[in-house]
């Protein structure tokens, strides 16, 4: 058996729900067949008040053993710097993070705001949040640079908002299983198996994007989403057409362009104060070309592709 704690810091508890829908495996199967003992979970859990602080310092004690401390949510500093706008069980969140990653076997980083900071961590940051070991893109966050834990693993970030659920669930069941330090990490520390490949692999729209077909408005049966919606699938790293949402859908596969939501960079607009919000197009997403391709070389190949586009490219895609 192994203990694992989830607390949540600045969040929605977006990637909770989205964790109590996974298939393979599921939360109860997490339990029963895998045999991981939840400590306690901000949604799950009746305990309250001290019989929580009571866990809390008895983990930070080490007469609890903290296998896996899972954490959503941004890291809140502010105001200056106290920590004080999250105070919970006693003390600034932040104060509980640095205690229990102290003792903690595996730290999961789960959602764009544990990773990286999110939504919450973009400018002006009112909160003075940070992700666990990421402020975007700058590596150090809450723990440092160079933290790792007990396990000699840095967090690991299951990004995305939320995080798709199963890439949560099956980090869990490795690390239950005892292949916790087989999990291979890419540069930004989410699991290679997830993250390695662009959203486009598996897109079913991948012909449209090859003959420069474009679907003009959201849930167009045909065309690819890049050219007039501005789809980051080319650019984002993220396994959402190959493990589909509900074990059956995708946005693209429904006619939404990948707004790149596994990616530090994302919201990738900055709301500053008094800011309109503009349309994709108008702030020029379709722009980014994907990894490795040369600008004037691309531009001619989309002028062949759309001359050689068969009829066939022109017909509805079947849409799941
Ligand atoms: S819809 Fe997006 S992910 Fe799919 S082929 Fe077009 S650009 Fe790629
Ligand atoms: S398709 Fe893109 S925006 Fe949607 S969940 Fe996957 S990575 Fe995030």
């Amino acid at each position: 058996m192994i203990n694992l704690l989830w607390l949540q810091g600045g969040a929605c508890s977006g990637n909770t729900m989205s964790f109590l829908n996974a298939q393979q495996p599921s939360f109860v199967e997490l339990v029963r067949e895998f045999d991981i003992n939840i400590l306690w979970h901000p949604s799950l859990s009746p305990e309250l008040g001290d019989a929580v602080q009571s866990m809390l310092n008895d983990c930070c004690d080490e007469k609890i053993p903290l296998d896996v401390l899972v954490f959503e949510g941004t890291v809140i500093n502010g105001p200056d710097g106290s920590g004080r706008w999250n105070r919970f069980a006693g003390k600034p969140m932040k104060d509980w993070v640095n205690d229990l990653a102290d003792v903690a076997k595996y730290i999961v980083a789960v959602g764009d705001c544990a990773a990286w900071g999110g939504i919450p961590a973009t400018a002006p940051n009112p909160t003075d949040s940070e992700g666990l070991q990421y402020l975007k893109k700058k590596r150090g966050g809450a723990l440092g640079p160079d933290f790792v834990t007990r396990s000699g693993l840095p967090v690991i970030n299951i990004s995305g908002c939320p995080a798709h659920p199963d890439w949560i669930t099956q980090v869990l069941v490795a690390i239950a299983t005892g292949r916790g330090n087989d999990i291979g990490l890419d540069e930004l520390q989410r699991p290679q198996t997830f993250f390695s490949t662009f959203t486009q692999t598996g897109c079913t729209r991948n012909m449209h994007f090859t003959y420069k077909i474009a679907s003009t408005e959201f849930a167009q049966r045909k065309g690819c989403l890049y050219y007039d919606l501005g789809c980051r699938g080319p650019v984002t790293r993220s396994s959402c057409n190959r493990i589909l949402w509900n074990r059956h859908s995708s946005k693209t596969r429904a006619g939404m362009p990948c707004i790149g939501c596994t990616e530090p960079e994302f919201p990738f607009y900055e709301l500053a104060p008094g800011t309109v919000f503009k349309s994709q197009t108008e702030m020029g997403f379709p722009k980014d070309l994907p990894e490795g391709i040369d600008k004037m070389g691309y531009m001619r190949l989309t002028a062949a592709a759309k001359i050689a586009a068969p009829e066939w490219a022109e017909e509805d895609i079947f849409l799941i």
